[in-house]
């Protein structure tokens, strides 16, 4: 298998003194740095060149953020015809044509029940911000103050964001079961599962004795990203929908990783139809640079002037870059693209698992997708999993950053491989990602013993 190439004008030197200042300088907390020690310097569509002369296909493509790839022309044209009109490059929240353009075309991919009445406020720039604000903007609304979320979640870093995220301590935020089919709480998986998980939502709110008052808002994802790459079902969705509709609970959907087409529909709330009463989104909407939203129903619409500020919220150049996403995805209906694609390379992972006893299993919507990795001599629990196995997780992550694949790892224990590839890779650059993964899966395993001690993995069959 071709591996990476040489990229001429690299100097590699560089490349180890960036990432050696790097580790002296830089907090502690720095994340995708420790996993992926490469120095991007230029970078287009798939592709990233890193200043040690090699190329890497980027299926990380900036958390998800990426969706027509890095510098993609319509996006630099964008940003080009802002700075050389004159316009401001920062106005807090004034109108500007930038905006009015970036509102309009956002309007335009909602579903329109939500569109009718909608209201957009711009928050501070990241998706955590955001998830910020429609707590804050539902609890003015309903004068209530509790939050329901779900195990798995990731909503961001900040306080309350965080509080409503799988990794959150001492919080009052009600933890509800999400519907994931391999790791199910209940050890049924499938539709029974995901049916027991939405009587535990309703049987809570509906029992006077169950200690959890009605909330100001439940929020949850259509797709768990960071959580392990985890669909819900569209008949749990609807039943979601209808539990907090009848009870009069703000329904928050967090889109901030799976809009914009990723998972095969313009916003994933459509494969099952619902219709959320706050959507959260950021990543893909500013096309690479950053931008936050809320939209919600205009009724909820109960903050005073100032509710709820910030600097940063008229950042022009990412509402041109953003708008010029939105329209490029919608006009090459690149959802369907992902749709299609996806299966396809799904189809191929479900081929890999087949072929290998540490993948427990492969899932995913659209391009997002992953694999997750298990202990290949651990027997499965009385649900069918068996336990993640995090350290050939990394070891898979090492292996294709070898083999000039970028890939990010998530889930429980970080154990599950995740592909985020732009919406406009081609098929072959789909199949080039297959063939490194596979690869570096079949090395990872060569290579790394099993968490109880054992030898290399029992591989059915040969590498694809
Ligand atoms: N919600 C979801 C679903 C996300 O995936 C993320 C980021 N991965 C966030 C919120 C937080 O976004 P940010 O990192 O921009 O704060």
């Amino acid at each position: 298998m071709a591996l990476t190439e040489t990229v001429p004008a690299a100097v590699p030197s560089a490349h180890e003194g960036i990432l050696r200042r790097q580790s002296l300088r830089e907090s502690a907390a720095r994340t995708y740095a420790r996993s992926l020690p490469i120095v991007p310097v230029r970078a287009r569509g798939l592709t990233i060149e890193g200043a040690d002369g090699r190329r890497y296909l980027d299926c990380l493509s900036g958390a998800g953020t990426l969706a027509l790839g890095h510098n993609h022309p319509v996006v630099l044209e964008a940003i080009h015809t802002v700075l050389d009109s004159g316009a401001p490059l920062h106005i807090l929240d004034l109108a500007t044509p930038v905006k009015d353009a970036f509102v309009t075309e956002l309007f335009a991919t909602l579903p329109r029940e939500l569109a009718e009445t909608a209201r957009i406020q711009f928050c501070g720039p990241a998706g955590t911000d955001a998830v910020e604000a429609a707590f804050k903007l539902v609890r003015t609304a309903t004068g209530r103050d509790g939050l329901m979320a779900f195990s798995g979640a990731y909503h961001g870093m900040t306080a309350e964001a965080l509080a409503a995220s799988g990794g959150a301590r001492h919080t009052s935020v009600t933890r509800l079961p999400y519907p994931y089919d391999y790791r199910c709480p209940f050890a049924t998986g499938g539709e029974r599962g995901a049916e027991l998980s939405a009587r535990w939502a309703q049987s809570l709110l509906d029992d006077d004795k169950s200690g959890v008052p009605r909330p100001a808002g439940m929020i949850l994802e259509p797709v768990q990203g960071e959580g392990g790459v985890i669909p819900a079902p569209d008949g749990w969705l609807r039943r979601m929908r209808e539990i907090t509709a009848e009870r009069g609970i703000p329904l928050i959907v967090d889109e901030v990783q799976t809009g914009v087409g990723r998972t095969g529909t313009f916003w994933a709330v459509e494969h099952s139809g619902i219709v959320p009463d706050v959507l959260v989104l950021s990543k893909a909407i500013g096309g690479s640079l950053p931008l936050a939203v809320i939209v919600y129903r205009g009724d909820l619409d109960a903050w005073q002037p100032g509710a709820h500020a910030g600097t940063f919220r008229g950042n022009q150049l990412a509402m041109a870059a953003g708008r010029a996403t939105l329209a490029y995805v919608r006009e090459h209906q690149l959802d369907r693209r992902a749709q299609e694609l996806g299966a396809r390379m799904l189809a191929r992972l479900g081929g890999l698992a087949a072929r290998h006893d540490c993948i427990g299993d492969v899932r995913g919507r659209g391009l997002m997708l992953g694999v997750e990795l298990v202990d290949r001599d651990a027997g499965p629990d009385a649900g069918g999993a068996r336990p993640a196995d995090p350290r050939l997780a990394a070891a898979v992550q090492r292996a294709c950053l070898d083999r000039g694949l970028i890939v990010e790892l998530g889930g429980r224990h970080s154990a599950v491989v995740r592909l985020l590839p732009p919406l406009t890779i081609t098929d072959e650059q789909a199949d080039a990602i297959l063939d490194r993964l596979a690869d570096a899966i079949a090395a990872a395993v060569r290579t790394t013993p099993g968490p109880t001690g054992s030898s290399p993995t029992t591989m059915r069959g040969t590498t694809p």
